[in-house]
C-alpha cells in the first residue's frame, strides 16, 4: 500500500503560487496563455497534479513571436547600451539568489529530482547568467587586411528573434544556456519549456519584468509538441536552439528547413564510462555511480554504458553494488532521497519495458539501492549485465538509472566500443596512466570528454554534440557565435 505524500510538505508561497497558476494568474505580461486548452502539471514524486496551466495555440505562438519581432525591431533591447544589458542580466542573477529557496522547490516539484539537485541547478542558473553579462560589452569583430584601397572590417550583432524549445530534465539550467547568451547580445526570444516541468520558467519571466528585460523582448509560450511544432514552423523566426530527444530534433530540423531558419540541436546521446585497471577504483565508481544515477539518469549526458577493462570487472561492479545500494529513491521533498522519481508513467513503462526485454533476451539485471512507499514513477537504480554491445540496451538511450556493462582488453578495444554507438555527446574515462586519458579521449569521436571526473559543467566550457546527438555548442565562448550574426563591412578608401 502506498502512502500518501501530504501537500503540506509544499511551503505555503510555493503553493499559494501554484494555486494562482491554476486559476490562470500567470504573474508575467511575459508569459502568454491560451484561452481554452490546459494540461495539468504533474509531481512524478506524488503521481499527482500540481497545478494546471493554459495551452498556447499556434495563434498565441504567432503572437509571441510578432511581440519578439516588435521589440527587436523597435530596438529597445539591441540598441540598448552593452552595458546596461550587462547591468540587466546581473540583476536576473541576482533576483534568482534573491527567490533561490522558492525556485529550488518548484524546480524540484516539478521534475521530482531531490531538493539539493534542485538547488544545484538553480545556482548554475545564476553563474550562468553572470558569465553571458560579462560578455554583454567583450564581443567584437576584426579588421581586415586586403589587397585593395578598402577598409574592411567584421562586426557582430544578434541574430534576431530566436526561440528556445527546452526539456524537462533541467528546465531553467537549459534555458539559461540559451536565453543568457541571447539576452547578452540583444537578440528576442520566445521559449517553449517542456509541459512536463514549465513552472520555472514561467517564474522566470516575471523576474524578466522586474530586473527590466523591455517589454516583448522575452516571450513564453506554453504546451506540449503541437506548440512547440507551432513555434518551430512560424516563419518570422532567425533561430532555433532546442534540446530533447533525437526524434524531436529531426522534426524540428525539418520544420526550420522550409523557412530556413538555424538551427542548433543538443539530442541525446549513449555515453560511454571507459574504466581502465590503472584507475583509483573508489574514484572511479563513485564518478561513474554519480554520472548514471543523477537525475535517476534523465541526463542527455548520463554516462549509461560501462566499458570496464576485464580484469577488475568483478570487482568494479561489487563496489559499485556496494556505493549504490546506499541510494534511497523517493520524493524530491523527503530528505532521505538521494534519487527522484522518473519524469512521467509513460517513461516508467518505457523504461520497465526495456529492462523486461533485456531480461528475456538473457541479461542479468541487478537493481540497488531503496525506494519509498509514496505513489511516484520510481524506478531503482539498475545495472544490465551479459548482453551483447550490439543490444539495443547498448544502443538506444533509455533516460533511465540503467547501466550497460561491456568489458575490454586493449586500449583499442576500449576506443572501439566507446565509439560503437550513433551518439556522440560524452564521454567518460578513468584511468591512473599519464597520457592516457588524453590519448584516449583524441579517439573518442563526442562534443565532450571527461577524463577522471564526469559530468563537470561550468559556462566557460562549450557543450554540444556530434553525430546523432546534434550539432551546434552552447556555454562558454562558442555562444558568442551561435547567439550573433557576423557582418563584413568594407569602406572604399581610395580617393
Ligand atoms: P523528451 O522525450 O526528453 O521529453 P522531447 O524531444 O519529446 O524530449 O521534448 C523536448 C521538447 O520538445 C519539449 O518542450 C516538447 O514539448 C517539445 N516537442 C515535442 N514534440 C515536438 C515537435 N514535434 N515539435 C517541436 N517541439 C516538440
Amino acid at each position: 500500500m502506498n502512502t500518501p505524500i501530504s501537500s503540506a510538505i509544499v511551503p505555503g508561497p510555493v503553493r499559494n503560487w501554484l494555486e494562482n497558476l491554476s486559476k490562470g494568474n500567470l504573474g508575467s505580461i511575459n508569459v502568454l496563455a491560451g484561452e481554452s486548452e490546459t494540461f495539468d502539471v504533474m509531481d512524478p514524486g506524488t503521481a499527482s497534479p500540481l497545478t494546471s496551466l493554459p495551452v498556447s495555440s499556434e495563434e498565441v505562438v504567432g503572437t509571441a513571436v510578432r511581440n519578439a519581432r516588435r521589440a527587436f525591431e523597435g530596438g529597445s533591447w539591441r540598441n540598448e547600451s552593452p552595458d546596461q544589458r550587462e547591468r540587466v542580466l546581473l540583476k536576473l542573477a541576482d533576483l534568482v539568489e534573491r527567490d533561490f529557496q522558492f525556485l529550488s522547490v518548484v524546480e524540484a516539484l516539478d521534475t521530482g529530482k531531490p531538493l539539493e539537485e534542485a538547488k544545484f541547478d538553480i545556482e548554475e542558473v545564476a553563474t550562468v547568467l553572470r558569465y553571458y553579462a560579462g560578455w554583454s560589452n567583450k564581443v567584437s569583430g576584426q579588421t581586415i587586411a586586403t589587397p585593395f584601397e578598402l577598409s574592411a572590417m567584421t562586426i557582430k550583432g544578434p541574430v534576431g528573434v530566436c526561440a528556445a524549445i527546452t526539456p524537462w530534465n533541467y528546465p531553467l539550467p537549459i534555458l539559461m544556456y540559451k536565453l543568457a547568451p541571447a539576452l547578452a547580445f540583444g537578440n528576442s526570444f520566445v521559449a517553449k519549456p517542456s509541459e512536463l516541468a514549465p513552472l520555472s520558467a514561467i517564474y522566470f519571466a516575471q523576474l524578466c519584468e522586474e530586473a527590466g528585460v523591455p517589454e516583448g523582448v522575452v516571450n513564453i509560450v506554453l504546451g506540449a509538441g503541437a506548440t512547440g511544432s507551432a513555434l518551430a514552423s512560424n516563419p518570422d523566426l532567425d533561430k532555433i536552439a532546442f534540446t530533447g530527444s533525437s526524434r524531436t530534433g529531426q522534426a524540428i530540423m525539418t520544420a526550420a528547413a522550409k523557412n530556413t531558419t538555424k538551427v542548433t540541436l543538443e539530442l541525446g546521446g549513449k555515453s560511454p564510462q571507459v574504466v581502465f585497471a590503472s584507475s583509483n577504483l573508489a574514484k572511479s565508481v563513485e564518478g561513474v555511480a554519480r554520472g548514471i544515477w543523477t537525475n535517476a539518469g534523465q541526463v542527455c549526458v548520463a554516462g549509461s554504458r560501462l566499458i570496464v577493462e576485464k580484469s577488475i570487472k568483478t570487482e568494479f561492479l561489487n563496489e559499485l553494488e556496494r556505493f549504490t545500494n546506499s541510494y534511497f529513491v523517493g520524493h524530491s521533498l523527503d530528505s532521505r532521497s538521494t534519487m527522484g522519481p522518473i519524469i512521467s508513467m509513460a517513461q516508467q513503462e518505457k523504461i520497465r519495458g526495456v529492462l523486461d526485454g533485456a531480461v528475456s533476451d538473457g541479461a542479468e539485471l541487478h537493481e540497488y539501492g531503496r525506494v519509498s512507499d509514496v505513489a511516484g514513477f520510481f524506478q531503482r537504480p539498475t545495472v544490465i549485465d551479459g548482453l551483447s554491445s550490439s543490444h539495443s540496451t547498448h544502443q538506444e538511450e533509455i533516460f533511465g538509472p540503467v547501466i550497460t556493462v561491456s568489458t575490454f582488453e586493449s586500449e583499442a578495444e576500449a576506443i572501439e566500443l566507446a565509439n560503437s554507438t550513433r551518439y556522440g555527446l560524452a564521454a567518460g574515462i578513468w584511468t591512473g596512466q599519464a597520457g592516457q586519458g588524453h590519448r584516449v579521449a583524441k579517439s573518442i569521436t563526442s562534443g565532450t570528454v571527461w577524463i577522471n571526473t564526469y559530468g563537470t559543467f561550468h559556462p566557460t566550457l562549450p557543450f554540444g554534440g556530434t553525430k546523432s546527438s546534434g550539432f551546434g555548442r552552447e556555454l562558454g565562448e562558442s555562444a558568442i557565435d551561435a547567439y550573433t550574426e557576423l557582418k563584413t563591412v568594407v569602406e572604399d578608401i581610395s580617393e
